[in-house]
């Protein structure tokens, strides 16, 4: 049934929503049936011609943070077109829509303000959290992507502002997996913040006061998963850009309630695992032959620690061993058990070493073979470290994945020009290829795009009561083994983006697989799942 047709909306209040809007794609017939004549212009456009148009006015923006405003109108006027414009160049639009574009959209978000696209949750409705959801129009949401905003990207604590970037994400979902847009809802918890700037910024949009700590923080939670579970049963939750230390106890604290997880954590371990399952694809080489040394040991950090220790197991290698692979530096230095007070989420990681000086230093007394970056400290991969990672292997893989670029601890130049082009790199945040003497090197992005959309889509699909981690080894491993080797020949370790579409199936499929297997699912089992999933993706059409 055309999307018009499922609504009892007429004329201008058709026009104004964006679930049931096409604006001068409505035909003269549809024109007379929902009573809009005169308040079109007398063409009638096919969506082509409304893309080209679109599409135009893009290029013509002078800076990445008008297309981010620009997009964001779009998605407020038109969500077919928005979606249709955003599925058909995921590789130019998506830098836009979401990172890196968003860091900075976050950052301005009081000042770009438009129209609220989810709920601000604040500490001035507590006792009044399952009101607050009820004003949401739509009944049934399915997703729910969450933040507090403590930690956008790794541009810090935004408070409110950080918005943008459970709108971004979830916009991803639809445009990468086809979850369907109104079953999702962004959500910001806003439990003030700790910024001094927003703080004192009279543009600044959430409440101005500093933030809720200790067992208050914790009972605001607690009142907003039990809204949840009342107003949206059938719900899942993406627990978002918490700082470090609320991350982990989140959602542990849970995940065995309500469907949820962690991107920073999950997600990030999902595609850094299997950026390096692909690499060593890639270069004919096995995990247990490999030294991981991980700059920042935060959630990102130690989240990949965990997966590939859990995939090294299933593989083989006992715990204790992959474990031992593992060498974590925080901002204190190489996590060595001499040291006090380190965060029950590095101890696992813990070497009987003496401390070291520098990263260099930890690379050559780990002979790392594998380094990555989730530190948030740009330019930290110095010459003298990549220099290092050079002499441990033939071909390192170096990963710097802090966000936004501005943060990342190397650019790719960096990486290829100072390991003769043998590095196996791959970025948070996208790089352009680079030329060096007549070599083109295309450098890979470890976008968690690669990962959430799919599992979120086949969570959706199979009304998952549970997200366990090895959902994400086995996204890991469908996502790696997908790889060709025509693009490995050109140094990819990830599709390219422009295939973000049909990775994004692939991932599903596996989890969706998975959770019938695990007996995780809660509708009955199909005889073809591919068939099956592909038949729930919604598609952006009039
Ligand atoms: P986090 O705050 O949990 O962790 C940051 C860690 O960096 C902390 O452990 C901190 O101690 C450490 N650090 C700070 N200064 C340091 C220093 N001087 N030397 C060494 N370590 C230092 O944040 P996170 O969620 O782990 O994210 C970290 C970064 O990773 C962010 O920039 C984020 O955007 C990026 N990230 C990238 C991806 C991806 O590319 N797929 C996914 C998630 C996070």
């Amino acid at each position: 049934m055309p999307i018009h047709d499922q609504t009892t909306k007429r004329g201008l209040d058709m026009l104004r929503d964006p679930r049931f809007n096409k604006g001068t794609a409505f035909t003269r017939e549809e024109r007379e049936k929902y009573g809009l004549m005169g308040l079109l212009p007398d063409m009638v456009s096919d969506v082509d011609m409304q893309i080209q148009r679109i599409e135009g006015h893009i290029k013509s923006l002078p800076r990445d943070i008008d297309r981010y405003v620009y997009f964001s109108d779009l998605q407020e006027r038109n969500e077919s077109l928005f979606y249709r414009i955003l599925m058909g160049n995921p590789e130019a639009y998506m830098p836009v829509v979401y990172t890196p574009t968003v860091g900075l959209a976050c950052q301005t978000f009081g000042r770009i303000y438009r129209r609220p696209k989810g709920l601000f949750i604040s500490i001035r409705h507590r006792g009044r959290i399952a009101d607050v959801l009820r004003n949401w129009p739509e009944e049934d949401v399915r997703w729910i992507c969450v933040t507090d905003g403590e930690r956008i990207l790794g541009l810090g604590d935004l408070g409110a502002q950080g918005m943008g970037i459970p709108v971004g994400k979830l916009a991803l979902y639809t445009a990468c997996a086809g979850v369907p847009p109104h079953m999702t809802l962004p959500v910001v918890l806003d439990v003030g913040t700790n910024n001094e700037e927003l703080l004192k910024d009279p543009f600044y949009i959430g409440v101005r006061e500093r933030r809720l700590t200790g067992d208050d923080y914790a009972s605001f939670i607690e009142e907003f998963v039990t809204a949840v579970e009342e107003v949206f049963p059938q719900c899942s939750v993406q627990w978002e850009d918490f700082a470090n230390p609320n991350a982990g106890p989140i959602l542990d604290r849970y995940r065995d309630r309500i469907p949820s997880f962690n991107d920073d954590i999950q997600g990030t371990a999902a595609v850094g695992v299997a950026g390096i399952l692909a690499a060593l694809r890639m270069k004919n080489e096995r995990l247990a032959d490999q030294t991981f040394l991980f700059f920042g040991a935060g959630s990102a950090g130690t989240g990949i620690a965990d997966l590939l220790c859990r995939v090294m197991e299933k593989d083989g290698i006992p715990l204790e061993d992959a474990r031992k692979k593992c060498w974590l530096v925080d901002s204190k230095g190489l996590v060595v058990s001499s040291r006090t007070e380190l965060a029950d989420t590095k101890l696992p990681f813990t070497h009987d070493h003496e401390e070291v000086g520098t990263l260099a230093e930890a690379a050559q007394v780990t002979r790392a073979t594998v380094l990555i970056g989730t530190s948030t400290i740009p330019k930290s991969f110095t010459f003298e470290v990549i220099e290092q990672m050079a002499a441990n292997s033939d071909r390192p893989i170096i990963f710097p994945f802090s966000n936004p670029t501005s943060k990342s601890e190397c650019s790719a130049e960096e990486a290829y020009t100072w390991t003769n082009g043998k590095a196996i790199f791959a970025s948070g945040s996208p790089f352009a290829s680079v030329d060096i003497d007549g070599v083109t090197y295309y450098p890979g992005q470890g976008n968690n795009v690669y990962i959430f959309p799919g599992l979120c889509l086949a969570v959706y699909v199979t009304k998952a009561s549970t997200i366990p981690d090895r959902a994400f080894a086995v996204a890991a491993r469908a996502l790696a083994a997908m790889v060709s080797d025509e693009q490995f020949a050109k140094g990819l370790i990830y599709p390219p983006m422009a295939n973000i579409r049909a990775a994004a199936l692939v991932v599903a499929n596996a989890v969706t697989e998975f959770f019938f297997n695990e007996g995780l699912a809660r509708v009955e089992r199909p005889a073809d799942i591919a068939a099956f999933v592909d038949a729930a993706v919604w598609q952006p059409e009039y």
